[in-house]
């Protein structure tokens, strides 16, 4: 099954106790869809501007993502600046220069809107429900965000989330999206929001998946090496989604295994900077990884 993704494409500037990039390949729809595509076809729409290179281009187009929905504008691309100390749980934001988004308007191409995944990637949330509009009501919505926007435009953001099934969020977001500082009573207010299961990101803590009636936890794939969290997130989400989307199932069981799989894309991303780890990531790395996991979790039939 298609996913339709619309977020950010970027340049990133990233420091980290580890080293120091300027300038490369970043973004949450970019991180996604690379992710994603592991599992099933992805359409991208974003807007870059007439610096982002024809090399990023052709990375993303080999990857088999759609790029019918990328517009180029005259001006400059998104580009986001952050560091991390040695907690590397937490991004500290140094520079958000929106540029050619501040004027984007989505458009969606007539071939793209009975997409029956969709993910609203972190982006301005007028932007996300301005896809919503275009799009035939798909199986499924899932959403991201950041303090960005929910300290910046939470209206917006609250009334895209009356549209939404899942929303994938970071822990100290949850907390100020809801204005609670208990997780789970968080949790339980932004259900109310609108989305029937709520995915908590909790770094190299793991994941706390919130339905209704269900608290499903997993942990992060302990990794010795990690040089840069950036898109993380985004590529927890490129899997989970993907995962769903590949099978076409929504069950609480399927959401669980995608949970892991989620897990397993974003344990590859912080392993490098950018996203140089997937460039020469294999099924077969993802497979090997998947069945640790599992052995990581197991505690029965060990007798
Ligand atoms: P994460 O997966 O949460 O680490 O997301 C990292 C990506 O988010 C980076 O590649 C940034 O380019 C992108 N990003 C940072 N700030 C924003 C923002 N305000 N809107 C959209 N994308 C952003």
């Amino acid at each position: 099954m298609d996913i339709l993704v619309i977020g950010s494409v970027a340049f990133d500037s990233v420091e980290t106790p580890f080293g120091k990039r300027d300038d490369v390949l970043g973004g949450s729809a970019t991180y996604f869809s690379t992710a994603a595509s592991f599992f099933s076809a992805v359409r991208l729409v974003a807007v870059v501007g007439d610096d982002f290179p024809a090399e990023h281009k052709s990375f993303l187009n080999e990857r088999n993502i759609d790029l019918s929905g990328l517009q180029t504008r005259a001006g400059k691309t998104f580009r986001w600046k952050g560091e991390y100390g040695y907690d590397l749980n937490e991004a500290h934001t140094l520079e958000t220069h929106l540029n050619v988004f501040e004027s984007f308007h989505p458009e969606i191409p007539e071939i793209y809107r009975d997409s029956p995944f969709v993910f609203l990637a972190n982006i301005d949330p007028h932007l996300q429900l301005e896809v919503l509009k275009q799009v035939q009501r798909p199986r499924l919505v899932a959403c991201d965000t950041m303090n960005f926007w929910i300290e910046g435009k939470r209206d917006a953001l609250v009334d895209t989330l009356g549209h939404v099934d899942i929303l994938v969020i970071n822990e100290a977001e949850v907390r100020q999206l809801a204005n609670e500082p208990n997780l789970i009573k968080a949790a339980r207010s932004i259900l109310k929001f609108g989305p029937k299961t709520l995915v908590v990101k909790r770094g190299e803590y793991g994941v706390l998946v919130f339905g209704e009636h269900s608290v499903f936890s997993a942990p992060a794939y302990p990794l010795e090496e990690v040089f840069d969290p950036t898109g993380a997130g985004d590529t927890f989400a490129g899997g989970f989604v993907g995962y769903l989307a590949a099978t076409n199932n929504l069950s609480d069981a399927a959401i669980r295994k995608a949970t892991v799989f989620g897990s397993v894309m974003a344990s590859f991303t912080v392993e490098d900077f950018s996203l140089d780890r997937l460039r020469h990531l294999t099924w077969d790395d993802i497979e090997e990884r998947f069945r640790r996991f599992q052995a990581l979790t197991d505690f029965e039939g060990l007798d």
